[in-house]
């Protein structure tokens, strides 16, 4: 398989992409690893004109602390989150979701902005990015500006990113003393996509009860989502396993489920209840350190 002719770039600088995107617009696609966009190109599924290599721009791969937390450069790979000694030491979830995506190989190449533009509905990042309340980088010729988790995601595939922007950085706040968090998946047995994702990160105060939680689903709808309903169950009740069984039933609210290769509708409903549960056990299991 061939992907249709394109004219490839390379610029060197953020500025010279941005350029180069401000002037060719949704004839234009940026290339980080290569990983997703790829593959599309070579089903034909994608078929852009022009290739804008982001791999020889110096600066756009880092994990700094800032005052709030952290800041992921979008060019940083799954390898480089799974590995830093600061990921692990500040927010041990990132590094264990990024150690879960594919295999080494994909890790390797594979981006963090790549895995958030492409918003592959099965991709790990997107739980645990949206239980985190990020923040996304955009940068265009016109300047910059910040998207809140919530509203990235935007559908099957589809971003709040213009044709006319790179994500540039991701800024994480750590989640407040006393949480708990885990990613808990199931597995595609072949490429480890998730059938089915919950993140939970889960707050609780010194009498046992949930101050915060926070939780994103992926795997199971057209694109990864908050579980609002299990959210409001949770809060201010005991962390008990009771409460986290009723809770998990909420989970299936408001999903957007429907019947595909890998499982039926009621399947996914069940899934999405079984994975919240055990993400939020998971979580509080953690919560004193
Ligand atoms: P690319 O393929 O280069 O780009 C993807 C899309 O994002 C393109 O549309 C591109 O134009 C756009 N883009 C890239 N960077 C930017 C940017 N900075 N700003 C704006 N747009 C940008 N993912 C998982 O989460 N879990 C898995 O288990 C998993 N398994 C996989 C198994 C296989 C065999 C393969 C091939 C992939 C798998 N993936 C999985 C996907 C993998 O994580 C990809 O790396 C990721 O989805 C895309 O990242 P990339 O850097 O390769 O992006």
């Amino acid at each position: 398989m061939y992907p249709a002719a394109f004219r490839y770039h390379a610029p060197a600088t953020l500025e010279a992409a941005l350029a180069l995107l401000a002037e060719l617009g949704d004839r234009a696609r940026p290339l980080a690893g290569g990983h997703s966009l790829i593959p599309m190109m070579k089903l034909r599924l994608a078929q852009p004109e022009h290739v804008i290599d982001l791999r020889k721009i110096a600066g756009l791969a880092f994990i700094r602390e800032t005052d709030r937390g952290l800041a992921i450069g979008a060019a940083t790979t799954h390898w480089q989150v799974e590995s830093s000694p600061l990921v692990t030491a500040r927010l041990k979830l990132l590094a264990e979701v990024a150690a879960g995506i594919a295999d080494p190989q994909v890790r390797n190449r594979g981006t963090i902005g790549g895995s958030l533009a492409h918003a592959d509905p099965a991709a790990d990042y997107p739980a645990s990015l949206l239980a985190l309340e990020v923040e996304l980088v955009c940068a265009s010729a016109k300047g910059r500006r910040v998207i809140k988790a919530d509203a990235w995601f935007q559908g099957l595939m589809a971003t709040a990113l213009a044709s006319d922007e790179l994500l540039v950085e991701i800024h994480v706040t750590l989640p407040p003393p006393g949480t708990g968090a885990a990613y808990i998946k199931l597995p595609h047995p072949a490429t480890r996509f998730a059938i089915v994702g919950v993140a939970a990160l889960v707050t609780q105060d010194g009498s046992g009860r949930c101050t915060r939680a926070r939780l994103g689903i992926t795997g199971v709808g057209p694109a990864a989502t908050r579980l609002a309903g299990v959210e409001a169950a949770l809060a201010g009740a005991a962390l008990d396993r009771a409460t986290i069984e009723v809770a998990a039933t909420q989970a299936a609210e408001g999903l957007d489920l429907q019947d595909d290769r890998h499982a039926t509708a009621a399947e996914k409903a069940a899934l999405a209840g079984v994975f919240a549960r055990r993400a939020l056990e998971a979580a509080v299991a953690r919560c004193g350190g």
